[in-house]
Formats: structure tokens, sequence, C-alpha cells
């Protein structure tokens, strides 16, 4: 199968965000060789074109890989199955091309760095990918336990995320004499337990929960200064997410001036839920049904994880759909040891096949 041999390629050169170089080279010729058109938007994102029509659809695969630390030693490595999704979308625009099944419509063809840095989104959508995009679908192959091949989702739900790092500076002192200095350990614990009693609507699932706390003067018996904390947030809904960041951001002013301390904090991750159109995601039920039968439909899947495609539909106001696929991934996604049934990719090549078919046929 064609779609293998090029996840079997690209999934040896994986590439941290925005230096997917190899991977981008790859895909482009393997494109221009079939004759399509490259758009560079950066030195790896790219998009191609197909059709003619006035209405332009995107669909978009994501290329990059994950940094992971493995026998101690630092290296990126595609465990989030972002070969796969690039593989499959660039088989889809090839036999798309091949067998000439688009006329009515133009399909853009978004190859897109950087999706775990969180900011690739946003960067294709300042670079221009989304100009005159009337809509947009993407796929993310999903673990076994949740979705088993050859079954997919038509609808992934993804919740909000967020990461929200915070740096106390106090004041140094010796341990012997404390009420000199400003502890930068106090500070952070004062936080953290704040945080934990931050309550949002249960009825909407939300999570916040510190994830590093970082804190060493060097030595034993003086006051710390310095301190660094991380906070991971979730919410299955935008509003509740809203809600959580002002209310930290809130306890976070007020533990600098009850202590008297500096705290500075930023966003290194701030990603919206899923927005799903309701047409779309009848047109994937739609899709799914046609090309893997009735009995392999799941039509909607909420998860906590994160994906910042949902930038797209938010920063631009366009409609969107996201499908999720079972490839038998386990032990699961961003695990080191992350392993998918590579026959089951066939499907993903297919449902984008199938789904372009439909579209083209849409008033
Ligand atoms: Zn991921
Ligand atoms: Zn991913």
């Amino acid at each position: 199968m064609e779609v293998i041999k090029h996840y079997e390629y690209l999934h040896e050169i994986p590439e941290l965000g925005f230096n997917e170089f190899k991977t981008s080279e790859y895909l482009k010729t393997t494109l221009k060789n079939a004759g399509f058109k490259i758009q560079e938007l950066d030195k790896t994102g790219f998009y191609t074109e197909l059709g003619s029509g006035d209405e332009i659809i995107g669909l978009r695969a994501d290329i990059d890989a994950l940094g992971h630390i493995i026998d101690n030693i630092a290296c990126a490595k595609h465990t989030c199955g972002h070969d796969a999704h690039m593989s499959m979308l660039l088989c889809a625009a090839l036999k798309a091309k091949e067998q000439n099944i688009i006329k009515n419509k133009k399909i853009r063809f978004i190859f897109q760095p950087a999706e775990e840095l969180g900011s690739g989104a946003l960067k294709m959508i300042e670079l221009g990918a989304c100009d005159n995009l009337s809509a947009i679908f993407g796929m993310h192959i999903r673990p076994i336990q949740e979705c088993p091949s050859p079954k997919a989702i038509a609808s992934m739900y993804y919740a909000a995320s967020a990461a929200i790092k915070i740096d106390i500076v106090g004041k140094a002192a010796h341990g012997a004499r404390p009420h000199l200095g400003i502890n930068a350990i106090d500070i952070g614990v004062s936080i953290i337990d704040l945080a934990r009693k931050i309550y949002i609507d249960p009825n909407k699932p939300s999570s916040i929960k510190a994830t590093r706390f970082i804190c060493d003067s060097g030595v034993t018996n003086s006051i710390p200064s310095e301190a660094t904390l991380v906070f991971d947030l979730r919410a299955q809904h935008n509003e509740s997410m809203q809600e959580m960041k002002e209310k930290l951001e809130k306890i976070i002013v007020n533990m600098a001036n009850t202590y008297d301390a500096k705290i500075n904090y930023e966003y290194l991750i701030n990603i919206p839920a899923a927005i799903i159109d309701k047409k779309l995601a009848k047109i994937c039920e739609e899709v799914i049904v046609d090309t893997l039968g009735e009995d392999n439909l799941i039509k909607e899947q909420f998860t906590p994880g994160g994906e910042d495609f949902f930038f797209y539909p938010i920063k631009l106001g366009i409609p969107s759909a996201f499908m999720g696929l079972g490839v038998d991934c386990s032990p699961g996604l961003h695990h080191p040891q992350m392993q998918l049934n590579k026959n089951a990719l066939e499907n993903g090549v297919n449902l984008w096949l199938n789904l372009i078919k439909k579209l083209e046929n849409l008033k």
C-alpha cells in the first residue's frame, strides 16, 4: 500500500515543531513529482490545491514529532501519529488527482508544522494558509481504548488546554533570620493551595493542577528567593477555561500583594476547545458509514486532550469538523513506545477521498 510506504519513510525522520525540514521536503517533492504546485508558507508549512471551483475547502494534517527522553537520550519521535496524518492526506491528494474527482470545488491540502507546540495553526493562519477558505476539516488517529480499528469517530470534541508558567521573586535571607526574607516556597505553596480551591461548574468537566515547581537556592540554610511554578489547565468548554484562568490570575496578583513579592506569569500553551459545526459533523458521519460501514461509526467522542486545529474555526470564523480514526494505537498517544496498525491507514485515505467526493456534490 502506498500510504504505508510514505508512513514508513516519514516515521523514520521525526522532527520537532518548526524544524520539520526533511519531512516537508519529502512531502513537497512527492507532490511536485505528481504535478502539484506548492504554496510555501514558512520553512516547513505549505499547502497545495486541486480543482478550480470558487469555493475552497481546507483539509489539514500536522507534520511534527514529539520530543522524548528515551534511555536518557533526548530525541524526536512520532508518538502522536502525525506521520500517519500526513501520509494519509498526502495519499488522498495523490489519488484525488489521479482519479480526477475534484471538479466543482477547490480542495486545499494544508500541511501544518508545530501542532505539539500549540502555535503551528496560528502561524499558518498568519501566513495566509486559510485565506478564502469556507470550511476546514481535520483528522487524528485515536488510542485503541477509545476507537479500535476499523472504527472512526465523526466528531472529536477536544478540550481547551493551557499551561501557565509563574515566576516568583521573593527575597533571600539567612535561614536563621526568616523574617528578613520573602520565601518563594511559601508563596508557591499558597498559590497551589488556593488554585485547588477554584471551583468550576462540575457539569462542565475541567481540571487545574500544578505540574512543575522548581525552587532551590543551592543550600539548605537560606530562604530561597526564586521559584517557578507551572499549572496545567483543561476544560471541555472555552467559557470554563476562561473562568479558571481569571480566577488563577487573581490568586497570583493577590499573593504578590500578600507576600510583597514580584510575580510574573505567561501562558506557554493556550489552546481553545473544539467547535464542531453540526452540518459538517453530519457529513463526516455519512462519510464514515459509506467508507467503513454503519457498525464502525462512533458519532462523537469527548477527550481532555488539546488540538491546535481549533484555532482555525475560532480565528477565521469558519465552520469546521474533526474526525477520529481507529488504527489500534497502543499503549497510547504520546507514549514513547506508541505502536499502530499500519494496515488501518488506508481507511484514513479512503475517508478523506470519500469526504472530498461528498463535498464536491454539496450545494
Ligand atoms: Zn500530540
Ligand atoms: Zn497530535
